[in-house]
């Protein structure tokens, strides 16, 4: 797919690239066929036409890009195609607020010039007599034309579809009312009847433009911003696997109730009782894990996949051997599997034994590539013990390049990891925190790594750099609430699961955020 997103670049702004993607050479032909003008004069004036299209749409992402600007985010490039533009920013704005800014912009600068060259026009239209004006009329078609393409950009922007910018402004706006998981859902229950209605109006008018705007909005803006295709992935699982979107937003108790109902409905089906036990996992309910998952093995008896959680779970609670009993299992059942080389690696590196966890770990990676961050941050504590830091380096980069926040933040169940790897932690994070492309996930990261093993006042440190940065993250007041309750500053400790309490949008968060003030008392 490197061809679709192919561009030259054209100028710059204030630092910016300013580039033309390369299906700006086909907009002529579209151009031609739209307007199908008869003389020079028509092709003149399609051509104009087209510059001032492109000027509008310029103007517009520069308005998304000072913005952004203004609030400290750089901005890597314009890209501009026939349909329209993007702003490709280095980061995505920290604060809902923020977001709400930088995509408010874009319309506003269409605004400001719809409101300039009507107040020509107009003012032309009274304050010069009628003869005069008639002298005229090409300055004339220029305003009208320029009010009328930047109203239909501001309207067609505003639309409240996700990814346009109205789609955006109404996520961000209610992710400060009601918090990131609620907003998505709303956001994604609003855009997709109001794409579908702008397909359905395109085809009934044929309006051909349109319908290819529709289409390019959900393929063509896919793959040109990673965001997006995320976005569609969590659109498809909404639609077609309830507890698979709650499991991406990381909601887990909804992902339990939902998984709960279908069991209801049909007990003997063996593939909710896993989702469930991987949904109690994450909140730390071992043993209804472990009831789920012998459940689905009365069901199943030879379902690898409970049984290599089964083994994760013996590996939790220091069963070593039990552990291993069932992976031996595991692996006889899915032999060209990774999951059962990556789960007896995380065995072996907890009982000390490198190589055979390297090896492990190795055969995980090159049995299945697309694996989670997780597997090669392992790897690379097994390296890192072994003296090879550039091998521990490379395994962390690439953790990092598979996802940056899945590598940097552990989830719960995962934080046992860091104890005794703080030396680890120390450089995985320092390298990222000290590194060109300033992630925020990564003082959290790091923080948990200091709390696991008791390093409170650094984690405390850490933890408040983080919030700084991203102020409505609840995992960040939680840890270091947790931190505050470790040295005894139990007013701090409670202002902060208070705190978290407010800003998040997940019920498992807010039963902990409460569990957590009842034990302060
Ligand atoms: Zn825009």
């Amino acid at each position: 797919m490197q061809w679709l997103t192919k561009s030259w670049l054209v100028g710059r702004f204030r630092g910016t690239e300013i580039r033309f993607h390369f299906s700006m050479s086909f907009s002529l032909v579209f151009a031609y066929l739209i307007v199908r003008p008869e003389d020079l004069r028509g092709v003149l004036a399609s051509l104009l036409g087209l510059g001032g299209i492109v000027i509008c749409v310029l103007v517009h992402e520069l308005g998304h890009t000072l913005a952004a600007q203004l609030l400290g985010i750089e901005v890597k490039s314009i890209v501009l195609w026939p349909l329209g533009g993007f702003t490709n920013l280095s980061r995505k704005p920290e604060r809902p607020f923020h977001n709400l800014l930088v995509s408010g912009s874009g319309p506003l600068a269409n605004i400001v010039i719809l409101v300039v060259s009507s107040a020509v026009y107009l003012g032309l239209f009274f304050a010069v007599p009628g003869a005069a004006l008639n002298q005229a009329p090409l300055l004339m078609r220029l305003l009208s034309t320029l009010a009328i393409l930047n109203l239909v950009l501001v309207v067609f922007n505003l639309l409240p579809v996700y990814p346009l910018d109205g789609g955006q402004m109404m996520r961000s706006g209610l992710q400060m009312i009601v918090g990131k998981p609620n907003a998505d859902l709303i956001t994604m229950i609003v855009s997709i009847p109001v794409l579908l209605c702008l397909v359905a109006f395109a085809l009934l008018t044929g309006d051909y433009i349109l319908l290819a705007i529709c289409i390019l909005i959900a393929l063509a803006v896919g793959t040109l911003s990673r965001r997006t295709l995320q976005w569609l992935n969590l659109g498809v699982n909404y639609l077609f696997r309830r507890a698979g979107y709650h499991y991406l937003q990381g909601d887990f108790d909804r992902v339990i109730r939902h998984l709960t109902q279908q069991i209801e409905r049909e007990p003997a089906k063996v593939q909710p009782y896993l989702g469930r036990a991987i949904a109690y996992l994450h909140i730390l309910k071992k043993e209804m894990a472990r009831a789920d998952l012998e459940r689905a093995l009365q069901l199943d008896p030879n379902n690898a996949i409970a049984l290599g959680l089964l083994g994760n779970i013996y590996g939790m609670d220091k069963n070593y051997d039990a552990a291993l009993q069932l992976g031996e299992r595991d692996l006889q059942l899915r032999p060209n599997s990774s999951i059962p080389f990556f789960n007896r690696g995380g065995v072996y590196l907890e009982l000390g034994e490198f190589r055979t966890a390297l090896e492990s770990f190795d055969k995980a990676i090159g049995l299945m590539p697309p694996l989670p961050p997780i597997v090669f941050l392992l790897r690379s504590m097994a390296h890192f013990r072994l003296g090879d830091l550039d091998s521990a380096h490379r395994d962390q980069e690439q953790a990092l390049r598979l996802s940056p926040k899945d590598a940097l933040i552990m989830f719960d169940v995962n934080l046992p990891v860091f104890e005794g790897y703080l030396d680890w932690a120390e450089d995985y994070y320092g390298r990222v925190i000290s590194g060109k492309t300033h992630l925020p996930w990564a003082h959290q990261g790091r923080a948990d790594g200091y709390r696991i093993n008791g390093e409170y006042e650094r984690a405390i440190s850490d933890y408040t750099s983080g919030i700084e940065l991203s102020p409505r993250e609840a995992g960040l007041y939680l840890g270091r609430g947790k931190a505050y309750q470790a040295l005894g500053e139990r007013t701090r400790a409670a202002d902060d699961f208070r705190k978290a309490k407010e800003v998040t949008g997940k019920s498992h968060q807010k039963r902990q955020a409460e569990e957590c003030l009842r034990e302060l008392g």
